[in-house]
């Protein structure tokens, strides 16, 4: 196991919509050594989410973990979490509706810069696990919103695509000095109605 280099904005395996992995390659120790170095940098770079393009490999495999995460506090925790060729899906709500949230993002990818995107509330998601076990599940609020994020790595799309609101670009230390307290207090009263 070990820390690998996170690649950067401007990186052409960013933009590259990752493949398919086999069954057969899951299976194999080089993939499954992959995924020990996946979850080795995600966790020591404080990321709550990491996809293997962002390690240099095009193929469609992220890692997800939110536990007490300096880099995100106010985000509910998510166990971790290894998705195989997902399959993601807005849905309608408990309510029957179709929500969007605004959320302040980041990525490792993307050094120093947040802005805010428009993510689905509900989505459903489809994968297989590193076991190749498959899984269908529903996620919610922010946890959704991280779903979201690293799904998209895997199609060659960074959060700054979807910025419509180019004003919100932020450093993080600007974001720290005049925007955090009010995102912290509008987004923690979100989580506290959709209840993830
Ligand atoms: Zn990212």
């Amino acid at each position: 196991m070990s820390v690998r280099e996170i690649v950067t904005v401007g990186h052409p395996v960013l933009r590259e919509p990752a493949r398919d992995v086999t069954p057969d390659e899951l299976a194999s120790p080089e993939i499954q050594a992959f995924i020990d170095d996946l979850i080795d940098t995600m966790r020591h770079a404080n990321g709550a989410g990491l996809a293997a393009n962002q390690i240099g490999e095009p193929i469609r495999i992220a890692a997800i973990e939110v536990t007490d995460n300096p880099r995100y506090p106010y985000k509910p925790r998510i166990p971790l979490t290894v998705v195989v060729n997902p399959v993601l899906e807005p849905i309608a709500g408990p309510d029957g509706a179709h929500e969007m949230v605004e959320i302040n993002e980041g990525c490792l990818s993307v050094p120093n810069l947040r802005g805010n995107v428009m993510r689905h509330v509900d989505v459903r998601v489809r994968y297989l696990d590193r076991h190749g076990v498959a899984h269908d599940e529903v996620k919610r609020g922010l946890t959704a919103g991280t779903f979201q994020h690293e799904l998209d790595h895997l199609d060659g799309v960074l959060f700054l695509d979807r910025v419509t609101d180019t004003t919100t670009f932020t450093t993080w230390e600007q974001f720290e000095r005049f925007h955090r307290a009010a995102f912290v207090e509008r987004i923690t009263e979100f989580v506290a109605r959709v209840g993830s």
